[in-house]
């Protein structure tokens, strides 16, 4: 995430007050407003203008019964429908929720979460020296860079050499199967 740039001398504030941690806002963070419902006790600092904002939402929650809060919740995730039909109930997704929710409250997208990859993937792909995700066209041409590399034709003899030979051919097989697989 970029930083705030600070090189308009004219909108530098003229204490040490921090920035507004709100993305993109240029204005003096003289409020400290807690992150989160479950971090209490952990701040950020906000303009006169998003603390206002802020305490809005909160106070919308707060006044709010549970039953209240969950129909908002449902009424962000499906688009503001009252009412679900029973495919819509089928196709709920509760990390989508949880989106709409941390939207809602903390300003921005919510992060992504980390999808949890395989220990024999994450190897696999450790060997051939790259990250997840990885696209079939990405798997063939690092597999080939490093197949001739380590290809016992070119390393006669070399036993270790041999071994990575393997290894990454039967690396680059199993990640292969793992894209056909979806
Ligand atoms: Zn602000």
């Amino acid at each position: 995430m970029p930083r705030k740039t600070r090189d308009n001398g004219a909108q530098r504030p003229s204490h040490n007050a921090p920035m507004c941690e709100v993305e993109g806002c240029q204005q003096e963070g003289q409020y400290k407003a807690p992150r989160s419902r479950e971090q209490l006790d952990e701040y950020r600092w906000l303009c006169i203008d998003h603390i206002r904002e802020h305490n809005k939402q909160w106070d919308y929650f707060a006044d709010m019964k549970p039953e209240e809060i969950e129909a908002f919740m449902h009424d962000a995730v499906t688009g503001h429908r009252p009412t679900w039909t029973r495919e819509e109930r089928m196709r709920f997704r509760p990390d989508k929720l949880h989106d709409a929710l941390y939207e809602f409250m903390h300003d921005r997208k919510r992060p992504a979460p980390q999808p949890a990859i395989p220990a024999k993937v994450r190897r696999s792909l450790a060997l051939l020296e790259m990250e997840f995700p990885y696209t079939q066209d990405q798997l063939k041409s690092c597999y080939r860079k490093l197949a001739k590399r380590y290809h016992p034709d070119t390393n006669q003899g070399n036993k270790a050499v041999e071994e990575t030979f393997k290894n990454i051919t039967a690396a680059y097989k199993y990640l292969d199967e793992q894209l056909k697989k979806k």
